[in-house]
């Protein structure tokens, strides 16, 4: 972020970029894990072209593997000086096509922070949350349309909804409201505050 004057590098630059940086480099085979490589093929055996979403009903990962809820995790949080940040960490969908990208890069669509309004992080089915800018959908309803935090995430979920998708987002603002709402039956979800309490969620 700091050494480059550039916003998103991808790809072979990327990785160049990264190396030049003194990043540690993997082989590709450290990021293989035996119940992703099982879920895809699964995935694959059902439809060749039928991606998945991790909190999906009927979705191919093994039991074993929900047990544990890896898969996607977004963070936001505020500072004592009022500064908001968010981050999103995902491997995708299951079995999506070679080259897809997803909104969690995307700043605006599945990540989004900005002093003067919100610090937003979306989890879902990425194609809607693209289509609906949905991070930046939070944070333009605050700024131009006078909502409160609540008021703006749910109305971006609802929007995301109504374009055939789903999932949820996190949300905070600089005096530490947040809000969580999603569309799916559950989001593991939870909050700490300054002095320590701890608020976890999984349903509604
Ligand atoms: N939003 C992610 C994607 O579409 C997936 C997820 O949140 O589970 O890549």
């Amino acid at each position: 972020m700091q050494h480059s004057p550039h916003v998103m590098m991808v790809g072979d630059g990327a990785e160049q970029f990264a190396k030049e940086q003194g990043l540690d480099i993997v082989d590709p085979s450290y990021f293989y894990t035996k119940e992703r490589w099982q879920g895809l093929q699964k995935a694959r055996a059902l439809d060749s072209l039928a991606t998945q979403l991790d909190h999906d009903e009927q979705s191919s990962i093994p039991e074993v593997y929900k047990d544990y809820k890896y898969g996607t995790v977004g963070a936001v949080a505020v500072d004592r000086a009022g500064n908001l940040a968010a981050a999103t960490s995902t491997g995708g969908m299951t079995n999506k096509r070679y080259g897809r990208v997803g909104d969690a890069p995307i700043t605006g669509a599945g990540n989004y922070a900005d002093n003067k309004t919100v610090a937003v992080s979306c989890t879902g089915w990425g194609e809607f949350f693209i289509r609906a800018v949905a991070a930046y959908d939070v944070a333009a309803r605050i700024q131009y349309g006078g909502a409160t935090l609540k008021e703006a995430a749910e109305a971006t979920i609802k929007k995301v909804e109504d374009l055939g998708g789903d999932g949820g987002l996190i949300a905070i603002n600089q005096q530490g409201e947040v809000a969580m709402p999603f569309n799916t039956a559950g989001m593991y979800r939870g909050t700490i505050k300054a002095d320590g309490t701890v608020d976890i969620q999984i349903y509604k």
